[in-house]
């Protein structure tokens, strides 16, 4: 799935562990391996919607891949405070793996780097059984964008409506 999925899953994470776990240091560290955690499980449940590997010449991938990147910046900056370290935990193999090692390995034409270095085979490794239990594949299908469309929208939405009730 993408940046915002990721994102909206850190501020859940967070709030949850935040109301769980009294101590600070320990509340602080399972954030962090929690959130990271939760990325790969978001990333193989990413069968369920459009998410080619590869970008696509469509107008609809253009859009779409616009409304993410936008939509991640809003979120980002509507829940900066306090839940920056839930939303950036949640982010970090994306900011590992497509954002340093691959323009790295790229650069140094070395693509050894990614097999050696990269973390998304984790992601893989959940996937294939949820492929094998016949869990659908949208990867392709342009139609998969609604749900998560559906979830991003409602949660910026709710989030900008209750900034309105507290002004
Ligand atoms: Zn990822």
């Amino acid at each position: 799935m993408q940046l915002p999925t990721h994102l909206i899953l850190g501020i859940f994470l967070q709030e949850l562990l935040s109301g769980l776990i009294p101590n600070t240091i320990l509340r602080v560290l399972l954030i962090i391996i929690i959130c990271f955690i939760s990325h790969f499980f978001v990333d193989a449940f990413a069968i369920l919607t459009y998410h080619p590997p590869e970008r696509e010449n469509t107008k609809v991938w253009e859009y779409w891949h616009i409304f993410i990147y936008v939509s991640g910046i809003i979120i980002f900056i509507l829940f900066f405070n306090p839940y920056w370290l839930g939303m950036l935990s949640a982010y970090i193999p994306d900011l590992w793996d497509w954002f340093f090692l691959r323009p790295l390995s790229k650069r140094k034409n070395k693509p050894e780097l990614y097999d050696k270095y990269g973390i998304h085979f984790i992601a893989d490794a959940i996937r294939r059984p949820l492929i094998r239990l016949g869990v659908p594949n949208l990867i392709y299908n342009e139609y998969g964008i609604l749900p998560e469309l559906i979830f991003i929208s409602l949660v910026i939405i709710v989030k900008i409506s209750t900034i309105n009730l507290s002004l």
